[in-house]
Order: C-alpha cells, then sequence, then structure tokens
C-alpha cells in the first residue's frame, strides 16, 4: 500500500520536473527551478588554484534554507578559506547510525580557450546539455542532494526519516583531500554524527546502466636500481648493472603483460588488475653530445608507477619485488613509496562489500532497481577519491553519480552534463535517501 502511494507521489514529481522549462531564457532564468539553480552553482568557480569556497558555502545554505527542517553548519578545520558546509535532515531515531551523501565543491582547472562555452558560465545549450567545470565532477551529486530532499518534501510535507541523513561539502578533494576529507573524518563533529554509511562520488557511464564503485586503487612509486662493476664497453662480463637491471625490466614486463592479458580477454577490468608502468630510466656516463659509448655504467635506476587493487595481498607483491624484480643476488636494491592507504585500521582491505554480507548494499541496490534503473558490476575506481577517508575508518562506502548514457568527461575540456540526466538523478536519490534512511537495520545480523 505504502509502496503503490509513494510510486504515485513519484510520478508526480517527474511529471512535474520533466515539465519544468529547460531552456534559458533571461525572464526564465529567473525563475527557480533545479536546472536554474543546478546552473547557478556551476557558475561559482571553485576551480584550482583559486577556488571561491565562500560563495559555493553561502549558495548551498541560502538553497538548503528553503527546504523545511534541513539544518547547517559550517565547519573550519583548516583555515578560515576552506569552510566545510554540513547540512543535516534529522531522523526520528537519532540513535541509529546515520548516513553521509558526500560531494567535494572544488574542481579541477579548465583551459576556457579549448572550450566551446566558458567553462564557468554554465551554457545551456538546444540540445540540453549544460557545459561547466565541475557539471559531472562532482557539483551534480551535490545539488541533486538538496533537490531530491526538497522533492521528498513537496510530495510529503510530513516526512521524516527514521535515520538521520547528513550531506557534506568538502574542500580540497582535487589536491588531495588533505585539508577536506581528511581532517574531516578525524574531527570530534564527525564521530558524533554516528554514520554508518556513505554514498561519495562515482562516474558517468556511457550505456543504460549505472556504475558503482566499491574501491579505489592505491599507487606505488617504485623505483630499483642496479648497482656492479664499471668495465670496458668491449668487455664480456657477468653481472654488470646493466645486464641485471635489463633481466629485471623484463620480468617486470612479463608481470605487466600477463596483467594486462586479464583486461584484454576481458576476464577483468582494467582497475582490477595491478598496473606496473615503466615511467623513467636513469644510466649512462652523459657528454655535452650524447652519452660515453665505451663505458658500462655501474649504476642504473628504473621506476615504475604500481596501481594495487584492495583484493591484492600487498605483502605477496611486496615479496615479489624482493624476489624477482630487484634481488639483492643480483645486486638490487628497491624503495616503494606508498602513496595511499591499502588496509583500514582493522588491517582489512579498503573495499566496500557488495553482497548480501552488507545490508547497506543490499538496499542500495534495491532502492536502485525500484527508480527502474539497473547498475552495472560494480567497479574498482581506477583513480582515488574522499571515499577511502572513510573506508580507512571501516565505515562502508560506495562510490555513485546517477549519470547513464553520457560520455566520461571528468577534467576534461567541454564537460557537461544533459539537463535529463540531471533530472533523472534527483528521482534516484529520492528512491535511494528514502530507502536508506528507513532502513530499520532488520537485516543486520
Ligand atoms: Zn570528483
Amino acid at each position: 500500500m505504502a509502496t503503490t502511494r509513494h510510486h504515485l507521489q513519484l510520478i508526480s514529481v517527474v511529471t512535474l520536473l520533466l515539465s519544468l522549462p529547460l531552456s534559458a531564457t533571461p525572464n526564465k532564468e529567473q525563475q527557480s527551478n533545479p536546472i536554474s539553480r543546478f546552473r547557478n552553482y556551476l557558475k561559482i568557480n571553485t576551480a584550482h588554484p583559486t577556488p571561491n569556497y565562500t560563495a559555493a558555502v553561502n549558495y548551498l545554505i541560502a538553497f538548503a534554507a528553503t527546504i523545511p527542517t534541513l539544518k547547517t553548519q559550517t565547519l573550519y578545520l583548516t583555515t578560515p578559506d576552506k569552510p566545510l558546509l554540513l547540512i543535516t535532515y534529522p531522523g526520528s531515531n537519532p540513535t541509529l547510525p546515520a548516513i553521509l551523501f558526500n560531494s567535494h565543491l572544488d574542481s579541477v582547472p579548465a583551459e576556457p580557450s579549448k572550450w566551446l562555452h566558458n567553462p564557468f558560465s554554465a551554457h545551456h545549450s538546444t540540445d540540453g546539455k549544460i557545459y561547466a567545470r565541475g557539471a559531472q565532477d562532482d557539483k551534480c551529486i551535490g545539488m541533486q542532494y538538496l533537490e531530491a530532499i526538497k522533492s521528498l518534501k513537496k510530495s510529503n510535507l510530513n516526512y521524516t526519516p527514521l535515520r538521520t541523513v547528513h550531506i557534506s561539502y568538502v574542500p580540497d578533494e582535487e589536491i588531495g583531500g588533505f585539508n577536506g576529507m581528511a581532517k574531516f573524518v578525524e574531527s570530534k563533529e564527525f564521530k558524533e554524527l554516528n554514520i554508518g554509511f556513505v554514498l561519495d562520488e562515482g562516474q558517468a557511464s556511457v550505456n543504460d546502466e549505472f556504475r558503482v564503485f566499491y574501491a579505489d586503487r592505491s599507487p606505488w612509486h617504485l623505483v630499483i636500481k642496479a648497482e656492479g662493476e664499471p668495465g670496458h664497453g668491449s668487455r664480456m662480463f657477468d653481472n654488470s648493472a646493466m645486464e641485471n637491471m635489463m633481466k629485471s625490466v623484463e620480468v617486470v614486463m612479463k608481470f605487466r603483460e600477463n596483467q594486462f592479458d586479464l583486461v584484454k580477454a576481458g576476464v577483468a577490468m582494467n582497475s582490477e588488475v595491478v598496473s606496473a608502468n615503466p615511467v623513467f630510466f636513469k644510466a649512462g656516463i652523459e657528454t655535452p653530445s650524447g652519452f660515453v659509448m665505451n663505458m658500462q655504467p655501474s649504476e642504473v635506476m628504473a621506476g615504475f608507477d604500481v596501481r594495487l587493487p584492495p583484493t591484492v595481498d600487498p605483502d605477496l607483491m611486496r615479496r615479489r619485488i624482493v624476489e624477482e624484480w630487484a634481488p639483492a643476488w643480483r645486486n638490487m636494491t628497491y624503495e616503494i613509496t606508498e602513496k595511499g592507504p591499502l588496509r583500514d585500521y582493522m588491517g582489512r582491505p579498503l573495499m566496500t562489500a557488495t553482497n548480501d554480507s552488507n545490508p547497506w548494499w543490499s538496499v542500495f541496490k534495491q532502492a536502485i532497481e525500484e527508480s527502474g534503473g539497473k547498475l552495472s558490476r560494480p567497479e574498482i575506481l581506477p583513480s582515488t577519491t574522499d571515499a577511502r577517508f572513510m573506508r580507512q575508518l571501516g565505515i562502508p562506502t560506495l562510490g555513485f553519480s546517477p549519470m547513464k548514457n553520457t560520455p566520461i568527461l571528468l577534467h576534461d575540456h567541454n564537460e557537461f552534463l544533459k539537463d535529463s540526466v540531471y533530472l533523472e538523478g534527483i528521482q534516484i536519490y529520492e528512491h535511494i535517501i528514502r530507502a536508506l534512511s528507513s532502513f530499520d537495520g532488520a537485516s543486520f545480523t
């Protein structure tokens, strides 16, 4: 019964959203609707290196003030020019773990001369595309979260979630998150939120299915070094630094080939294998016009960008490097610089379960299905996001941005999102917010 009524309400909301004027004429521009509000948010330049966080936060606070029962709080965890906005939709049972919807305020820079339209004008083309830096990454979700709550409230003024819903807008994700989400998760304010589950940003999908991400890959910067006796270029002898390095490079490249073959055969996705790409070689004795040719060098170095999915045991990977890639018996040494965590505080792989063992996953998946959407096979994100900071605390976190049939344009020139895709995303979040916030935890065992 409740489900039927819920669907009817949603249909009317959908109709309302779809009937809103999508083209931007000067008059209509003055009217506030989901598209004009999204465009106004996009017009606030929060691109590095000088993101205007204050304007973005003020804009979001003003919008949140139009939605009944929402509370806002601005946190300054570093400097006054890096605010973090927290918006709260209080639940009827504050003792239950809360849900967090996260997005970042900042974006990467844009080169206006390479764009069809100014990246901060949020140009709305006649075919429905909204061009702006941040349209996909990730100002869309930041506004959709609020629009979804506004819409839920509109269809049922008395609707109150069981669990509290928080929405966070964090600075500096695009430059590592160290003065943003990393500080937030360490704060007393974050601990007091008692977060049980997080949705963070995902990526567009070029087909009809939504993508969802349960982990990030973690980068290792590996430098291996071979040392040996120097020798005249004419002499053949064993164990020169160059010979030993060449053997190692062969072994690494064979490993790389095996991993890449899994991708080419369709057995694994790019982000599910270990990538090991050579990025530099340093050898030889330089002269003003080139290199000394009759001299075999005593030292050779090679650098590799290695990316590990959380499914790989880092200890096994280290052993492989010690025994095969840079073995001491070949006079080799190595150095690994870990650029991100691989394990949570309990020592578990940094990933969120996407099966029935994780009740949040089941509720999320069902909400997508109820909205008429379909999820593709859960993926590991090839790059990193702020989600890793929550996963480190052991909080289940999924990356999700409802953009299907959309080219992947994050960080690219002419980043755009279609108005219809944006509006559909609001409906999807209505389902998700309703389902997660009313989840009573009965299926927790
Ligand atoms: Zn992003």
